[in-house]
Formats: C-alpha cells, structure tokens, sequence
C-alpha cells in the first residue's frame, strides 16, 4: 500500500494530480473543470470529477454551511482526491472552498495538488446567478451564501488565477491545460503525435 506518492518511483505524469478549482458560486469552477474532464479523457487520462455540489448530495449529505462543515466537507473531498490521485487519477475538484486554511490542508495531504483561483468579480457571478443563489440571498433566504454573508478567503498564491469574465470557456481550459504541462504532470495534447512525445 502506498501511503505517500513521493515515495514511488512513478514519474509525476504517471502519479495523478488534484486540480482544485476554488472561487465563488457561478465563478465557472464547474463549467472549466468539466470541460477539461473531457478533453482529458479524450487524450487517454484516467480522470474524476469531484463537483461540490454533487459531493454534498452523497459523501457530505447533510452538512450545512457553517464553518466547520464547510471545512469537514473540503477535508472529505480532499481524502477521496488523495487517494484517487496517489492510484494515477487526473482530480478535478469543483467546490467553493472558501476557507484558506482548509485548502492549505487540503495541499499538505494530497502533495500533487494545483490550485485553480476561478475569479471573476462578485458582480459577474451575481449578474449570472447560474443557480439562483443570489436571488436567494438578495431575498434574504441564503444568508450564508459566499461572497454575500459569508467570507470567500483568496488563495495568496494559487498555481493559476482565471477571470471568467475576460475569457471564454475555451481559453479558459487551455490555461489550465498549459499550466498541467508546465509543471510536469501532462504531457502536451497536441494533433501532432510528434510534439506529443517531444513534450
Ligand atoms: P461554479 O461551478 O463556479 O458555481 P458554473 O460553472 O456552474 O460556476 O457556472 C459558470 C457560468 O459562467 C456558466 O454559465 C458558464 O457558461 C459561464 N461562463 C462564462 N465564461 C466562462 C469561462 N471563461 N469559464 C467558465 N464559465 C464561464
């Protein structure tokens, strides 16, 4: 049993990564992260999406919003990404996060883990309100919402930072695909099989 990836011999490529978009509701965590599940599995990667939302409705079923079972709730996805990342799954993880602390966990455990701040301004989610949750708290019926009654903690120093708001889903993808490259854990998906294996 492997308790620790840095322990292998794998070659980083080999070892599996965790990709963590965090940022506020509507912020396109989910919309970039599977779009890039796609393209991933397409080129051949083993690959898992963890969506927050769906998290909530099996693993964390139950949980609420307060601190602690936001917190509980990141440490269980990070458990589940950690050990699907260690058996060579590309991770994609779409949840909210809000908490620095529990996402600087959330690093320590996994080791392979890169972090996607998907940040355009508060207003951008709000006017796209892509679950009604704005609505909601404007109503006064989710007081808790992030970004609105509860606090969203920036990363400092994220692996990458995309505002939605300047570039589409496409080019969004792509910069994360490029940051998975520059940093070793794929290799360039490319139309041409030669750039492939110079990469
Ligand atoms: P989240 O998962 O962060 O709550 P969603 O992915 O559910 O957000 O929603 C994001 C919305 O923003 C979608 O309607 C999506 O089409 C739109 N959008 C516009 N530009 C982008 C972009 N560059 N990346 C991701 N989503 C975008």
């Amino acid at each position: 049993m492997l308790n620790n990836p840095a322990d292998t011999t794998l070659t980083r490529h080999d070892r599996g990564v965790v990709v963590w978009f965090t940022g506020l509701s509507g912020a396109g965590k989910t919309t970039i992260a599977s779009a890039l599940a796609t393209e991933l599995v397409t080129a051949g990667k083993r690959v898992e999406l963890l969506d927050g939302d769906v998290v909530r409705t099996h693993l964390s079923k139950g949980l609420g919003f307060s601190r602690e079972d936001r917190d509980l709730n990141v440490g269980r996805i990070a458990f589940v990404a950690h050990l699907l990342a260690r058996n060579g799954v590309a991770v994609l993880v779409a949840a909210v996060s809000p908490y620095k602390e529990a996402r600087e966990a959330a690093r320590e455990t996994i080791g392979a883990f890169v972090e996607v701040h998907v940040a355009p301004p508060l207003g951008v989610c709000i006017a796209r309100d892509t679950k009604g949750l704005y609505a909601k708290a404007r109503a006064g019926e989710l007081p808790e919402l992030t970004g609105v009654g509860d606090p969203y903690e920036a990363p400092d120093a994220p692996e990458l930072t995309i505002d939605t708001s300047t570039i589409d889903v496409a080019a969004s993808v792509q910069q994360v695909r490029a940051k998975l490259v520059e940093l070793g854990y794929l290799h360039a998906v490319s139309s041409d099989a030669g750039a492939q294996h110079r990469a």
